[in-house]
């Protein structure tokens, strides 16, 4: 497997204190892989390096052999697709409109989408399922609904990256699985690198080849999920004491919380 993205020595501030501290890793093309850690460890920073909405101060991020510096936006936007944690809509756009968005990086500068372009966009939304409803405003929607409708935007960019931060979180159970089986497919389907940013534990455990755990803006450890997900980790990291023994269903590590008074 080739990488597709690296880090090196990759070191950020927002302002005096750095929020990411010398990171470095890499991802594999076709990877499904994990960004783990508590509030405030530097996830969603780490995700917005990735995509070069942030800068690194120091240190490079290298992706598909380019140093992503000297990648033009729209290159960028090619390669690389983004499913924000919480979209907001204030213009109730139709759920289509929505999707074509993401041609937006291959249409000529003043371009409309052509017939090309829609059926990407159909393609895309029949896979996550929102085409019976393209024709509803976004704002009227579900959150697990909106979730489904970002993803078919992303796909719609034919990006080879797709990075998600926290794709799950004002979702029910059911709808946290329907979304996490979805982007298991895209990847096994379609080759799909995902880099998914929870803090789901049980779900990363569950579905990624490998998870980066933060921890005040380094990597503790970083490794595939029976490595990663400790007991002694989670304690040190999180300062959670907790159970973790083996999801009986899939073999993965499952995390049970403790009380203070518990075992
Ligand atoms: P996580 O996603 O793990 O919760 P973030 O990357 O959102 O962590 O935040 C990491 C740190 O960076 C936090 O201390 C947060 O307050 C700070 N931070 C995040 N965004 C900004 C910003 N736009 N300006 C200044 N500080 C920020």
């Amino acid at each position: 497997m080739s990488k597709i993205y690296e880090l090196n020595e990759v070191w950020f501030r927002y302002y005096r204190d750095w929020i990411l501290k010398d990171i470095s890793f890499q991802v594999e093309k076709g990877e499904l892989l994990g960004i783990i850690g508590p509030n405030g460890s530097g996830k969603t920073t780490l995700l917005r390096i990735l995509d070069r909405i942030l800068i690194p101060q120091r240190g490079k991020v290298i992706v598909d052999c380019l140093d992503l510096r000297g990648i033009r936006r729209r290159e960028i936007a090619q390669m690389v697709a983004v499913v924000p944690q919480e979209p907001q809509f204030s213009f109730p756009f139709s759920v289509l409109e929505v999707v074509l968005m993401g041609r937006a990086p291959h249409l000529r500068s003043v371009g409309f989408e052509g017939k090309k372009d829609y059926s990407i966009a159909r393609r895309a939304m029949e896979l996550t399922d929102t085409w019976r409803f393209s024709a509803r405003s976004i704002t009227e929607l579900s959150g697990g609904e909106r979730q489904r409708v970002m993803i078919a935007r992303a796909l719609t960019q034919e990006p080879e990256i797709l990075l998600l931060d926290e794709p799950t979180s004002h979702l029910d159970i059911n709808h946290q699985v329907e979304i996490m089986d979805l982007v298991r497919d895209l990847n096994t389907s379609r080759g799909l690198t995902v880099i998914v940013v929870s803090h789901d534990i049980n779900l990363s455990a569950e579905y990624c080849d490998r998870i980066v755990m933060l921890s005040e803006g380094e990597v503790h450890q970083i490794g595939g999920a029976g490595e990663v997900i400790t007991a002694r980790n989670l304690q040190d990291v999180y300062g959670a004491k907790v159970l973790v023994d083996t999801n009986p269903a899939s073999s993965a590590p499952r995390v049970t919380l403790l009380s203070r008074e518990g075992l």
